[in-house]
């Protein structure tokens, strides 16, 4: 894309907009890289009303990046526990442990890296939040994308389809150098609040005299459908004496990884054995999958020991499962309940 035939958007109008009226968000009243580093990767796919709650339960149980590396995944992960999309606390763990590494170990001594490039080298971090952090928490010239960004360009340029890379260039054609974390932050704040998908509040956006989509803001950018698979799974959950469930680590690289949870089953449902009892199905929805899972229990307490699901990290359709099964306590045999 020419930059000569950029309209020009008035920065001065956008910046003084988001001084005004940005939200009031909790990370955006510290300087603290970790801090802003744990909103980036909460924010990535998480709305910002619960990223707040997830914020603030991250950095008040691992403060620094030192707590976080001196913790197990596990503990990471139970944090993390609801937030969703689980490879990112993984991923966080591993990347504190590498900031915690001397710099002849290949690690950072223990200092988040202020240079885009050594951001982009972190475990779990890619070209936006490496982007955000540099800019945000160390006032580094860089621009981020995102898909607040796409959209805001997409209609300022009337563009149906715009690329990857000519979003990137008109991010950094207009990154104002000496505020570069409040310049980001404005874009992704209009189009959060204004320039939103559906609705979008042209009548007050600062920058709606440069754009050429404002006649028809919703044509830009196109819709990209999601393709969302239905799966239908089947469990049936046994409980020992305690009434505490038999549930078990999964792998590390799978669907809720290093979660615990009860056995799921694909393929076809089968009926009840004599000893089990069907109680009932739990729906649960994830971006690209859409899941309906046949939830059994057994008549008969498990020989084996189980686990408190309070003292484990456990996805939310796991949560669920086990919550279907004890609001139906009756299908649990007397002796085994607490
Ligand atoms: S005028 Fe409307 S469509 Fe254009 S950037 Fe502003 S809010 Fe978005």
């Amino acid at each position: 894309m020419s930059v000569v035939a950029l309209t020009r958007l008035s920065q001065r109008n956008l910046l003084d907009w988001y001084d005004e009226h940005k939200r009031d968000l909790p990370w955006r009243s510290t300087n603290d890289p970790w801090a802003i580093l744990l909103s980036e990767i909460l924010l990535q796919q998480t709305q910002v009303s619960r990223g707040i709650i997830y914020w603030r339960r991250m950095i008040e149980t691992f403060p620094t990046i030192q707590s976080m590396a001196d913790s197990t995944v596990d503990t990471v992960l139970k944090a993390w526990e609801g937030a969703g999309y689980y490879s990112r606390a993984r991923r966080l763990h591993a990347l504190s442990q590498t900031v915690m590494l001397p710099s002849a170990d290949g690690g950072f001594d223990g200092s988040l890296p202020s240079s885009y490039p050594a951001l982009l080298s972190l475990p779990g971090i890619g070209p936006y939040t490496a982007a955000a952090v540099a800019s945000i928490a160390f006032g580094q010239p860089f621009a981020c994308v995102d898909g607040n960004i796409k959209r805001v360009m997409a209609r300022q340029e009337e563009m149906v389809d715009p690329s990857a890379r000519e979003v990137q260039v008109w991010a950094d054609e207009y990154l104002i150098q000496r505020r570069p974390g409040d310049w980001n932050q404005a874009l992704m704040e209009l189009g959060a609040t204004v320039c939103t998908p559906q609705k979008p509040r042209c009548h007050r956006c600062p920058v709606q005299s440069s754009c050429k989509g404002k006649n028809t803001p919703t044509a830009y950018p196109k819709a990209t459908k999601t393709k969302v698979k239905e799966v239908t799974l089947w469990t049936c959950v046994e409980f020992d004496r305690l009434g505490n469930p038999i549930i078990s680590q999964r792998p590390q690289d799978g669907l809720f990884g290093g979660l615990w949870g009860p056995q799921l089953n694909e393929g076809q449902v089968p009926n009840p054995s004599e000893e089990q009892r069907f109680v009932g199905i739990v729906e649960h929805k994830l971006s690209h999958r859409s899941m309906t899972v046949h939830v059994f229990t057994s008549t008969r307490a498990s020989s084996q020991r189980g686990h408190n699901p309070l003292d484990v990290a456990m996805s939310v359709l796991d949560q669920k499962v086990i919550n279907l099964i004890r609001a139906n306590e009756h299908v649990i045999p007397p002796h085994e309940k607490k």
